[in-house]
């Protein structure tokens, strides 16, 4: 993968206005962010339960990214990463750790439907809760239950999110290549932000950080001349931005219109628009850990 991953201290900063073409965030602040948009959205929602039960595990994973931010700083002084991150058997004690934390703080606050979902993880033999584990950070959830994907990859997105905050690498992008997938660790986009300074970065769905990306080209094929924005009403912050070369779509949220947007929380409450789209034929190429249940 031709991607430059260049240490702090060795890249020279060619941009003077404070354009960055990384962005990385503080895991416990966007968890925290994440569920109280997560509760906002309930309030005024067709889905209002399945929204409130994403911001009860994004909320327990703001209090993981506290808890665990020493061990994985730890983790990372202590093993040699290869970017973009990808999991290998020393992730899994860390994990496993987290899954525990995760499961015995959510079974005291969830419904019978959860708790139902930790039992059948918690009887799971350690080959399978590793197969899927990998098969989750590989961009391939079609590979594991959609109703325990939620749950397990809340881990896996705790864990890459403090290990690229802990390491805070720079990243510039090599001339010519599109970079669909986050370059730390080949997570799939959540959606498309964009920021107040009108510049447009893609959202990891695994590890939080956000990439830049021009505007009005697709983010999957990088065709500029089929591209849509499709949403509700014109006044939308949320849209989809689709495109006729490649037949996919991924939301597009303006922040200069409503700075609160969450890339996860806004899409999975914009459910409306990709119905609408599936008619159409067209396919989502963002990823959302809480929609795998919805969309089977
Ligand atoms: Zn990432
Ligand atoms: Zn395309």
């Amino acid at each position: 993968m031709s991607v430059k991953i260049l240490d702090k201290n060795t890249i020279v900063k060619q941009n003077s206005d404070g354009f960055t073409p990384l962005i990385i965030g503080d895991p416990a602040t966007i968890f925290s962010a994440r569920a109280a948009r997560l509760r906002e959205l309930a309030k005024d929602s067709f889905m209002a339960d399945y929204l409130l039960v994403a911001g009860q595990i994004v909320q327990l994973q703001a209090q993981l990214a506290e808890d665990f931010a020493a061990p994985v700083a730890q983790f990372v002084q202590t093993h040699e990463l290869a970017w973009p991150l990808t999991l290998n058997s020393d992730w899994f004690p860390l994990l496993e750790q987290m899954l525990a934390q995760l499961s015995t703080s959510l079974r005291l606050v969830a419904s019978d439907d959860i708790v139902k979902i930790i039992d059948a993880i918690n009887e799971l033999d350690s080959d399978t809760l590793h197969h899927y584990f990998t098969a989750l950070q590989h961009n391939q959830s079609e590979r594991v239950p959609a109703d325990l994907a939620i749950i397990l990859f809340a881990c896996i997105n705790t864990f890459t999110s403090l290990m690229v905050k802990t390491t805070a690498l720079e990243w510039q992008p090599e001339p010519n290549v599109k970079q669909h997938t986050c370059p730390l660790c080949g997570g799939a986009p959540a959606a498309s932000m964009i920021k107040g300074s009108g510049h447009r970065y893609l959202h990891c769905s695994q590890c939080e950080a956000e990439w830049h990306r021009l505007r009005a080209e697709c983010t999957q094929c990088a065709d500029g001349e089929n591209i849509q924005l499709q949403s509700e009403t014109l006044e939308d912050a949320v849209r989809a931005e689709t495109c006729g070369h490649c037949h996919s779509y991924l939301k597009i949220l303006f922040l200069e219109k409503q700075p609160n947007l969450d890339p996860i929380a806004d899409d999975l409450a914009t459910l409306v628009l990709d119905q609408k789209l599936s008619q159409s034929e067209l396919y989502r190429n963002g990823f959302n850990p809480f929609l795998l249940p919805l969309m089977q």
